[in-house]
């Protein structure tokens, strides 16, 4: 093919797998993204995990019961699924798969165990980690989200310090600061933007 048959093909779809410690703000960091025009698909994904007050099933996670979860396990229909702080969580792989394939890129924002096991079953993908300022600001933002019980508080931060400890085996690592969320919209937008100007583009394979 030549360099300008290339240049005429559509683009190719890219897999960003978004990644750090829960709290972070991983969610509203794509939420923002999304609200400026991103053309591309963040994945909703599965969890055992009961809806929150204002969570809708389909809009910010699929809410599943753990038999229809481990279902979903045996039919494969799972790209990875890991147990984070006490509950299940998935990334269902044929509505990834459709995305990819009608040319939009995913973003999938999952926890840094789910991130290792998509870099050992995906080709291609490119890796984006999210960190906080300070393990203060991280403890700080799970206190004023006040979902957890002092069980689950501990554990999420006992988890992030360990997970902390990945980033540099990441593509990418974008510090989500206090106050500063524009900022971190920015730098994702321009990791699209270069990924997608590369000779030969990441191409993810599962
Ligand atoms: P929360 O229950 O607070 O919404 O999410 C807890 C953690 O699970 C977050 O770090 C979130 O990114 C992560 N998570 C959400 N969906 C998935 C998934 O499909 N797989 C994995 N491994 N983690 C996920």
């Amino acid at each position: 093919m030549s360099i300008f048959e290339r240049l005429a093909e559509p683009p190719t779809p890219l897999l960003i797998v978004l990644s750090g410690p829960s709290g972070v703000g991983k969610t509203t960091l794509t939420g923002r993204l999304v609200e400026r025009g991103w053309p591309g698909h963040v994945m909703v994904t599965v969890t055992t995990r009961r809806p929150r007050p204002g969570e809708v099933d389909g809009v910010h996670y699929h809410f599943r019961t753990a038999e229809q979860f481990h279902a979903m396990i045996a039919r494969g229909e799972l790209l990875e699924h890991a147990e984070v702080h006490g509950n299940w969580y998935g990334v269902p792989a044929p509505m990834a798969r459709e995305r990819l394939e009608a040319g939009q890129d995913v973003i999938l924002t999952i926890d840094p165990q789910g991130a290792k096991t998509i870099r050992e079953k995906v080709n291609g993908a490119i890796f984006v980690f999210v960190a906080p300022e300070s393990l203060e600001t991280l403890t700080r933002r799970v206190d004023n989200r006040g979902h957890d019980s002092p069980e689950q508080r501990a554990l999420r931060l006992l988890n992030a310090e360990r997970e902390m400890a990945e980033a540099p085996s990441y593509d990418y690592i974008i510090v989500n600061r206090e106050g500063r969320l524009d900022e971190a919209v920015q730098q994702l937008e321009a990791i699209f933007t270069a990924e997608h100007c590369r000779v030969n583009p990441r191409r993810p394979i599962f």
